[in-house]
């Protein structure tokens, strides 16, 4: 997060979704200013007298309300734990100003747009997918959505929206590690880059000239599936210079 004084206003949350023990979503009423799909904002809740705050990316589509964000409990993870247990009504702090920049101004033009995502690192895509943007540029666009067991996956309802609207130019790859699901690849994205087997579920091969890459979300995902694609001649975007792959690191 940026070093700027943070501006805290108070949201008041519309609704707590559990999807599994581990794995919920919050929908916040704030009044935030206006941000780009691919952008986080920060929350915070005042725990034991201290402000207690983190990044988290907004899932929701910019211009709609309440935003929307999805968490990841981690064992003891001290604030995603208290905002799980958030109740409708409640209230939580908001960094009025979202900001970052994984968004698609980073993303040069091409044909095929990957969108690759470890667990609630799939908000931003979320987020982005249901914007015209990435319509308009890209002819197809690959959601590759990473999981440990098949329960893991959320939002299958607008998965399906996105399928039924977008047809062909819309292609949802499903990841699971820890068991083996029909329809879904058994295994890691680094791993199915390198190997071959992305491009081959997917029906369509990577090539400079046209693929472009974003990354979400684990840090080893997000670092190993750099390597494998820097591997096959992909380029990092840095500040200054535009790239094929724009990523974002959770942790
Ligand atoms: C730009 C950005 C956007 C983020 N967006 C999200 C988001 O949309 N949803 C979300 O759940 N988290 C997101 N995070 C992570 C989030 O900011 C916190 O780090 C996380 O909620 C853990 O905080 P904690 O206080 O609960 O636990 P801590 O005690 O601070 O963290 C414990 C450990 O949990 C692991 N961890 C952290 N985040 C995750 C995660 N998402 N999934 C699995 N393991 C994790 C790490 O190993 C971490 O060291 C984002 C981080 C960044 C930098």
């Amino acid at each position: 997060m940026s070093e700027q004084i943070t501006r805290w206003i108070e949201g008041s949350v519309a609704s707590n979704t559990h999807w599994t023990p581990n794995l919920f979503s919050l929908r916040i009423a704030a009044d935030v200013a206006p941000f780009k799909a691919g952008q986080y904002t920060a929350l915070a809740l005042d725990i034991a007298g201290e402000r207690v705050a983190e990044p988290y990316s907004i899932l929701s589509s910019p211009g709609t309300s309440p935003l929307e964000f999805f968490f990841h409990t981690p064992i003891d993870g001290q604030l995603s734990s208290a905002l799980g247990r958030l109740k409708e009504g409640d209230r939580v702090w908001v960094q009025q100003t979202p900001e970052g920049r994984f968004t698609l101004d980073q993303v040069p033009d091409g044909q095929d747009l990957w969108l690759l995502a470890t667990g609630t690192g799939v908000s931003p895509f979320l987020s982005l997918l249901r914007t015209p943007q990435p319509w308009e540029r890209f002819g197809n666009i690959v959601l590759v959505y990473a999981v440990r067991h098949w329960h893991d996956i959320a939002y299958h309802a607008l998965i399906e929206q996105l399928r039924s609207r977008h047809g062909e130019r819309f292609t949802f790859i499903p990841f699971v590690s820890r068991e083996k699901v029909e329809s879904t690849v058994h295994g890691h994205i680094p791993a199915s880059i390198s190997s071959g087997t992305l491009e081959r579920v997917a029906g369509r091969s990577f090539a400079p000239e046209r693929s472009r890459f974003m990354l979400c979300g684990n840090p080893g995902m997000v670092q190993d599936a750099l390597a494998a694609l820097q591997q096959r001649g992909f380029v990092r975007s840095v500040e200054g210079r535009t790239g094929h792959i724009t990523l974002e690191a959770y942790w």
